[in-house]
């Protein structure tokens, strides 16, 4: 599969009377998916359009609303508009609001609705062109089809990688406190070890995780199956200093 930037490019070299074989080795496509291509240039992928190609896009509002797109989150298909939910911890109001404004950021004039259900509270705002900025969105649950970021997705989470760790640790992360006690001179003292932990069924989205982390060289392990954890004490304090707590 080739994003569609690649697309673009191609488009752009053959309108410009490049031949099928200059554009083939600009840009290793093969000739046959170029000729495809230009036989059905105004086809693009599902909800792809122009408009949001064109448009100006806040990019670190992007990357923490991606973050929090790829936890728990969805867009689902109404009559005319698709709607995006991010449900959230009805004891953060930060994050909740932290969601709404990363919305507007990117959706400058967006309603957002806040829905109460037990225990959480989910966001939502409507639009036509959610699947333009989150192409991800597709059917199926999200652990079950891979999770590959679109190119122009990679370099805005690689730009403003804190903002994407946030949205990743404030949705699917928790900040737990570990503690042991020790003897030390004839009196038990208490210890605590908070680190950060990440949780994510799909193995992608874990992967990302691991990619931002790598990118803020913030040492990390897979604890378990489905978990990331930041342990060390120098790794959970650059962590705390880049997304916040949650609250
Ligand atoms: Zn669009």
């Amino acid at each position: 599969m080739y994003g569609d930037a690649v697309r673009r490019e191609a488009r752009r070299l053959l309108e410009g009377g490049a031949t099928l074989s200059e554009a083939s080795r600009r840009l290793g496509v093969s000739r046959s998916t170029l000729r495809d291509w230009r036989a059905r240039p105004s086809r693009p992928r599902a909800g792809r359009c122009s408009l949001c190609d064109d448009a100006p896009l806040d990019r670190p509002a992007y990357a923490a609303l991606l973050g929090y797109y790829l936890g728990d989150r969805c867009i689902s298909r109404a009559a005319r508009y698709f709607a995006l939910r991010v449900s959230c911890d009805a004891s953060y109001q930060q994050i909740v609001a932290d969601i709404e404004q990363a919305i507007h950021a990117v959706r400058p004039g967006a309603r957002t609705f806040r829905v109460s259900a037990p225990g959480a509270i989910v966001v939502q705002a409507n639009w036509q062109h959610w699947p333009c900025l989150f192409p991800q969105h597709g059917p199926g649950r999200k652990h079950e089809r891979p999770i590959v970021l679109e190119p122009w997705q990679r370099r805005v989470a690689e730009a403003h990688p804190g903002e994407f760790l946030r949205g990743l640790f404030h949705s699917d992360g928790s900040r737990v406190r570990n503690w042991t006690t020790q003897v030390v001179a004839g009196e038990r003292k208490r210890y605590d070890y908070p680190r950060w932990q990440f949780t994510n069924v799909s193995a992608d989205i874990r992967e990302l995780c691991c990619w931002a982390l790598d990118l803020v060289e913030i040492p990390r392990r897979q604890s378990n199956a489905k978990t990331i954890s930041v342990s060390t004490r120098a790794g959970v304090a650059r962590l705390d200093e880049l997304i916040g707590l949650k609250r």
